[in-house]
């Protein structure tokens, strides 16, 4: 494999923008992931004939850079405004805010299929070992996939990035280090559920409560991705993720499924259901800067929404301020 300028670890949205950024500036760029498919946490998952959100359900926008970007994704049809607000209970309208929230036509995941053919993404690749070489770096994945690179852009959560560096024995400044032992995250298990009946969710098809146990509740058929079956998603708060966490499959569904139940009508019934752990799934503690430059070694930054700011736009700003870091670099 030729040796490009810059490797990304990750094709979730701030590995993507920051290649974006990259290679308009004249880089060579290769980007890698695991996942079978762009997007990382901005998830879609078919289930019989219709698709939910797994992971981050929309988005918002408050900064003029990821507008440009999102006023662009909206026009050309891969976004679109799902809503102004929302309830936080099953009998009280969503109350509007102003804030416009986003999602992907068809899905989350559209965003990132509609960046990816721009650029060498290697899917199904998942990275055990990165070690330096020279003055640049070089990747192994378990497939024994090698790739070799000036500089390296590390997007996975924090702490996947720091265990691919210490397989691979590069060391880190203590001061970088400590830094980014200090992020952390916490998780989500997350339920999808194909109904058959009525789902009692208000407008427009969602319930956000951030202090009860299943913090998210959102129907995709009337977000308007799956018209052809009523998929709901549920997401159970982190206390409730980590007491369901080892449990088998069918208790996980049985706990999420106690989330929906006041939900549903008394003769409505589930057709499938499936359920997903995501171990990093929000930051809960952040590092103070949008992204971090590593001291002592050749060109390497760290991106993702750990980094100042949550969410899919803190990734996207984070991915792009990592960009411009490398640039000056
Ligand atoms: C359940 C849940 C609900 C959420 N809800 C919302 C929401 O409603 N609104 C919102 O704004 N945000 C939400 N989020 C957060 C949002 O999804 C993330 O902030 C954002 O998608 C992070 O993007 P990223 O590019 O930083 O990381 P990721 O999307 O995680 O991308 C990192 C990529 O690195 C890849 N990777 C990791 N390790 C390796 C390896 N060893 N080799 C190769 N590739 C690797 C992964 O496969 C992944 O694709 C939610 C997240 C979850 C999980």
């Amino acid at each position: 494999m030729t040796k490009k300028d810059i490797l990304i670890v990750g094709a979730g949205i701030s590995g993507l923008l920051a290649a974006d950024k990259l290679q308009k500036a004249g880089f060579t760029v290769q980007i890698v992931d695991k996942g079978r498919g762009v997007g990382g946490r901005m998830a879609t998952r078919r289930i019989g004939p219709g698709r939910a959100d797994h992971g981050a359900q929309f988005f918002t926008v408050r900064s003029p850079i990821f507008k440009e970007y999102v006023d662009q994704w909206v026009a050309d049809g891969s976004v679109f405004q799902w809503a102004s607000g929302w309830s936080h209970d099953p009998n009280t309208p969503a109350k509007q805010d102003g804030y416009p929230r986003y999602a992907g036509k068809n899905g989350m995941t559209a965003v990132s299929k509609a960046l990816a053919p721009r650029f060498d993404i290697q899917l199904t690749c998942k990275l055990t070992q990165i070690e330096q070489k020279g003055d640049g770096w070089m990747a192994i994945s378990e497939n024994g996939d090698v790739f070799e690179s000036s500089n390296l852009l590390l997007t996975p959560p924090v702490p996947q990035s720091l265990a691919l560096l210490d397989s691979g024995k590069v060391s880190l400044t203590e001061t970088d280090r400590s830094a980014l032992e200090k992020i952390a995250y916490s998780p989500c298990v997350a339920g999808m559920f194909w109904v058959d009946g009525k789902v009692n969710l208000p407008e427009p098809g969602a319930l956000q409560r951030p202090d009860h146990t299943f913090t998210w509740i959102a129907n995709n058929q009337r977000k308007g991705i799956s018209p052809d079956a009523q998929l709901v998603t549920v997401h159970a708060n982190e206390a409730k993720s980590w007491e369901i966490w080892d449990a088998p499959q069918e208790e996980k569904i049985e706990a999420l499924l106690a989330g929906l139940r006041p939900l549903l009508d008394s003769d409505a019934t589930i057709k499938e259901a499936q359920a997903h752990r995501w171990r990093y799934a929000q930051p809960k503690v952040l590092h103070p800067e949008r992204t971090l430059l590593a001291s002592n070694l050749p060109p390497l930054a760290f991106a993702g929404d750990a980094f100042q700011e949550a969410r899919v736009e803190g990734a996207a700003l984070s991915g792009l301020a990592a960009a411009d870091a490398l640039i000056k670099e």
